[in-house]
């Protein structure tokens, strides 16, 4: 089995940047796989676009909007504020109910089309928002769901699942792609590429680690 390829989700946010420049590191040949799921910023997609490019990898983009209709959720609708806290008890709105479990399924056929057995994906269980697909166990049982499902042997990378914020930034710098991840790709909420609009939960997250990571950054360099 041909185990030098990778195929990366890709959302062309900070996350999953860092996560095709660590896979780029590790495989020898990437493809870089973005969904339009009916996400308000839809220019999320173009950028991701751009950032493949830039990486020198295979980008292709497929339409899975079908997801957006199952649930309500504020990512996709319009008229849903979005949560700039977690709720008590609850997840914030911003939760796609299924999204990592269609994507990872979706992508596990595809790469299977393309010969690709390692899946790599950005999810953390680090995040602020705890969503249950983005926990280790979930994406373990996944990977062996999906091994059942295809009679395969596929592995699911999750390079960012036990790093905070500070030191997904630091895995950046190491792989020398800090300043192109701070600038071109988009984690706001409000669609507003590199720093943001500064305040929303995925901003403030964001920025709180890139502070961080700078400062023991310098402290290194005294
Ligand atoms: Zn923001």
């Amino acid at each position: 089995m041909n185990r030098d390829k990778a195929l990366v989700v890709f959302s062309g946010g900070q996350d999953s940047t860092t996560c095709l420049f660590w896979a780029k590191k590790h495989f020898k040949k990437v493809v870089a796989l973005s969904f339009v799921y009916g996400q308000k910023h839809v220019k999320e997609v173009d950028l991701a676009r751009e950032i493949a490019a830039e990486a020198g990898v295979e980008w292709k983009s497929m339409d899975v909007s079908f997801i957006a209709s199952l649930g309500k959720n504020s990512l996709t609708d319009t008229t849903i504020e979005m949560d700039e806290q977690r709720p008590e008890g609850g997840f914030p709105n911003t939760f796609v109910p299924g999204r990592n479990l269609f994507f990872l399924s979706i992508a596990a056929v595809f790469a299977r089309e393309n010969g690709i057995f390692d899946l790599v994906t950005g999810v953390s269980q680090t995040d602020f928002s705890g969503y249950p697909d983005c926990r280790d166990n979930f994406i373990k049982s996944l990977n062996v769901t999906l091994n059942l499902a295809l009679d395969e042997q596929f592995v699911i990378h999750t390079p960012l699942m036990w790093i905070d914020k500070c030191q997904t930034w630091a895995l950046a710098d190491e792989l020398g792609v800090l300043d192109l991840i701070r600038e071109k790709t988009l984690t706001c909420y409000h669609g507003i590429v590199g720093d943001g609009c500064g305040h929303c939960p995925a901003c403030k997250l964001r920025r709180e680690g890139l502070h961080a990571y700078l400062q023991i950054k310098q402290e290194k360099e005294k």
